[in-house]
């Protein structure tokens, strides 16, 4: 049986005032929630502020993202796994389809900063995801495929049992269309089954997230599918009661 898992990923969003308050929401809420695994994942700025606003000790809090380098350096602007992990995270989110389009992140290089999370005992949330054009022209499967292959090749298929992966339709991120239940869970059996050629065992203890526009009126048909172990919410998350309620759908 797996866990189910459900992520917030605030992107760019917050202010200290803004995260005070939505953190007091979490922590009022969060002893409600059972058998489900939470994470929060606010700007770099803000992890620290935010790992000693919550308490209960039932959230956990993970970055956005991290350099390729695993050790300190220069590398202005850049933040370090280590400094991450100085500060309590848990998780990173790794190849965030916004990373991808808009900072130009190759598979190589997410694969790389996978690597670099585990070698520091991290969590990544390995996101994975097709444009709506690659849907429409039937090269969905590969595309995810080769996202997913890129990081194989580099950590091998025994690591999966340590990494998350976020299936994140690009076309449902953030533009409030939702893939049905049965969509999602057709590209999570896909991502499931081609794990398991590799490595069975791997394949059927990978937490699989979905993430694209979840709400908490569509969360718990979402969670139903077979395949779907939770799911990592952007916009829902910046709001604790619909972050908690899509937390309890799972
Ligand atoms: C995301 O950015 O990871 C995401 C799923 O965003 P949203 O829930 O806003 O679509």
């Amino acid at each position: 049986m797996r866990k189910p898992f459900v992520a917030g990923n605030w992107k760019m969003h917050g202010s200290k005032a803004s995260i005070e308050s939505l953190v007091d929401g979490l922590n009022a809420q969060a002893g409600q929630i059972e058998n489900v695994d939470m994470a929060v994942c606010p700007p770099a700025i803000y992890i620290d502020f935010v790992q000693s606003s919550l308490t209960g000790g039932k959230i956990a809090v993970g970055a956005q993202n991290i350099a390729e380098e695993p050790v300190q350096g220069a590398f202005t602007g850049e933040t370090s796994v280590e400094m991450i992990k100085d500060l309590g995270c848990a998780y990173v989110i790794l190849g965030h389809s916004e990373r991808r389009a808009i900072y130009g992140e190759t598979d190589a290089q997410v694969a790389s900063k996978v690597k670099v999370a585990l070698d520091a005992g991290v969590t990544p949330i390995l996101c994975v995801g097709e444009t709506l054009e690659e849907r429409e022209s039937g090269v969905m499967e590969k595309v995810i495929a080769t996202q997913i292959d890129a990081v194989v090749d580099v950590v091998g298929i025994e690591a999966f049992e340590k990494i998350v992966i976020a299936y994140e339709p690009v076309w449902a991120i953030g533009t409030g269309k939702t893939a049905s239940p049965e969509q999602a869970q057709e590209v999570h059996a896909f991502i499931r089954g081609k794990l398991a050629g590799l490595n069975a065992v791997v394949a059927d203890k990978v937490i699989i997230q979905y993430g694209g526009s979840v709400k908490p009126d569509n969360a718990a048909e979402l969670f139903a599918q077979a395949d779907i172990d939770g799911g990592l919410i952007g916009g829902a998350s910046l709001n604790a009661d619909d972050f908690m309620a899509i937390c309890k759908a799972a």
